[in-house]
């Protein structure tokens, strides 16, 4: 991973400040997450039109709850945590990144369903199913984890 740039480095010290405002509610921004994003964002920003344009949204996004630090309404945490869903979306599209787990979820669903038609082929589902759950956990574990080594989990 590159040095953060200022760009970075100012957001994450406008964060620091914002936290302190928020008191008990900054849990509910999920800020280190959304710091986390923001280092991606930087480190993809010089060749990608798209983050440079999530910089600008991010800023947008932390200062408006600095100026609205003291009373946050339901709809402005809906649309932070909507925002952040997107930039999201742009890197697991864009980026080829993946959330944590998310292959050891896909493929337990996957391996239960061959588990099914495995447990139907053998008449014996009771013992199908949790063979394929467990043959899709090896296969999603293992996924996941050549996606951090990787440095593809965001
Ligand atoms: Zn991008």
């Amino acid at each position: 991973m590159s040095e953060p740039t200022e760009w970075y480095h100012n957001l994450e010290t406008s964060v620091e400040t914002l936290k302190i405002q928020l008191g008990a509610d900054a849990r509910d921004f999920y800020l280190e997450r959304f710091l986390k994003i923001a280092r991606r964002v930087d480190e993809f920003a010089p060749s990608c039109q798209q983050c440079r344009e999530c910089q600008s949204r991010m800023d947008n996004m932390q200062k408006d709850l600095v100026a609205n630090a003291a009373q946050i309404s339901k709809e402005q945490k809906r649309n932070f945590l909507g925002n952040i869903e997107s930039i999201l979306s742009h890197f697991k599209k864009i980026h080829g990144f993946i959330s944590d787990g998310q292959n050891t979820a896909i493929f337990m669903a996957i391996g239960a369903g061959f588990g099914v038609a495995l447990g139907a082929a053998f008449k014996n589902p009771v013992l199908g199913i949790p063979m394929g759950v467990v043959l899709g956990l090896i296969i999603g574990i293992s996924l996941d984890a050549r996606a951090r080594k990787a440095g593809k989990v965001i």
